[in-house]
């Protein structure tokens, strides 16, 4: 440990005050002002420092939760093992959190650790140094100091962030065996940055990768959502396999993946990253599903081929599939059920693109999922599963008016009669 921190003025790293949250400030001088330390930290910092506009402000104090409840009317404490702050500014919330000391220390809250070093529980205050040793990468462990206008940096930090190297704390090995999801923060980071590892930092990771098997499936739930859902995804899918992270979180895509005889599947999964990014950049909806859909698709599609004798039909053989594999997935990432639901429609709503005759096509195009399942299909379309004529057919259909429509599905004159004489008598049911 470095007994005195470096300061850095806001000027001399070319950072401006106004480009700071006015809550989180305002938090820090109430704070202040009552006898407090208070910072800005974390990611905020690093992402200021890039010139970036974070995502939130979080603050840190010595100040305890009751202390800090005591001095804002619009706080709420949450959490029960470590309690934090949230202030409230109408839809804006800001977390105060007190600094956190490190987890081996033998006093009446002691921190709990597994016994292969994992961190079963993180709640024991302490000074602002250990609050930053205790972080995960240096470029992650800095303070502003809002009133002062410095940078307080006790790791390196402010060095590692010029020479864009992610560096975690202290031993490697043991951070991560602490906390695995390190693992997945570092691919992140790397992504989102655009920074190096730091070799040790980079050293075990491999072998390191098994770790994540023990992490509880909700909390890989919200990772996933991270790193997935953002304008670096497919930079993030890579390095996420390019550790083995990838096959520790969906093992039956990996193993897909490493037997399939072409690179498709590999290229279809990056294909929906991409398009991901895409929409995100053109500030369009993302949801996770689709994603979802896409990396499960191929053990699904493999599963269903195997199975598809002992079903009558295309959407049974694909829901059974999709049910066995969602049921190993969860077991890993609890991927919640009004997420897996949509994935399941999407995929069993495949089959339904092959019949390009009749009335239920033209009820097809007005189902609630059909613009999913329609972008899921053109993504099997460009890597070879569904044939580029009928990728044309519905994407052409969608272009004409309903009169048009009718005629693009009529299978001849005959029939069709037929079936409008029927459509005035029978009511046709729903869709789905
Ligand atoms: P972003 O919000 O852009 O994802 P962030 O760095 O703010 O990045 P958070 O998950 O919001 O990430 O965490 C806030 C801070 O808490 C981090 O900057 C880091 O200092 C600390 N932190 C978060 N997760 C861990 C962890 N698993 N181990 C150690 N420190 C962590
Ligand atoms: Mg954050």
């Amino acid at each position: 440990m470095q007994d005195q921190p470096k300061s850095y003025t806001l000027k001399e790293l070319g950072l401006s005050p106004k480009n700071l949250d006015k809550h989180a400030v305002s938090i820090t001088e109430r704070l202040t002002e009552a006898g407090f330390q208070a910072y800005l930290v974390g990611g905020c910092v690093r992402d200021l420092l890039l010139g970036m506009r974070p995502k939130d402000f979080d603050v840190s104090t010595n100040a305890e939760p009751e202390q800090i409840e005591a001095l804002f009317r619009n706080c709420r404490l949450i959490g029960r093992r470590f309690r934090l702050a949230h202030i409230h500014f109408g839809r804006h919330v800001i977390e105060v959190a007190t600094f956190r000391g490190p987890h081996v220390k033998h006093d009446k809250n002691t921190s709990h650790a597994h016994k292969d070093g994992r961190l079963l529980r993180d709640n024991v205050y302490g000074t602002l140094e250990e609050d930053a040793w205790r972080r995960d990468f240096t470029v992650n462990a800095l303070y502003l100091d809002a009133q002062k206008l410095t940078v307080i940096d006790y790791v390196g930090g402010i060095e590692d962030h010029q020479n864009r190297l992610l560096r975690l704390m202290g031993d490697p090995e043991q951070r991560y065996k602490e906390d695995p999801v390190r693992l997945l923060r570092a691919v992140r980071f790397k992504a989102k940055l655009g920074f190096n590892y730091s070799p040790e930092t980079e050293a075990p990771m491999k072998a390191m990768a098994p770790l994540l098997k023990d992490i509880p499936s909700a909390r890989l739930y919200d990772e996933i959502l991270k790193l997935l859902l953002n304008t670096k995804a497919s930079d993030v899918f890579d390095g996420l396999r390019q550790y083995n992270l990838f096959s520790a979180l969906f093992p039956q895509t990996e193993l897909c993946i490493k037997k399939a005889d072409s690179d498709q599947p590999l290229l279809l999964i990056k294909q929906a990253m991409e398009n991901t990014e895409k929409r995100l950049k053109n500030n369009q909806h993302v949801t996770p599903y689709f994603l979802l859909a896409a990396i499960l698709w191929e053990p699904v599609r493999r599963l269903t081929e195997q199975n598809r004798a002992t079903f009558n039909s295309d959407v049974q053989a694909i829901n059974a599939s999709a049910g066995e594999i969602i049921a190993h997935q969860v077991n890993q990432i609890a991927i919640p059920r009004r997420i897996t639901t949509p994935m399941r429609e999407v995929w069993s709503l495949q089959p339904r693109f092959h019949k390009q005759i009749g009335v239920r096509c033209l009820r097809f195009l007005e189902h609630p999922r059909f613009r999913a399942a329609y972008d899921f299909m053109l993504l099997r379309a460009q890597y070879g599963e569904v044939d580029p004529k009928i990728a044309d057919w519905w994407t052409h259909i969608q272009t004409l008016d309903p009169a048009e429509q009718k005629l693009m599905t009529r299978p001849n004159q005959f029939k069709h009669k037929r079936k409008a004489r029927k459509k005035t008598t029978t009511n046709i049911p729903p869709a789905e």
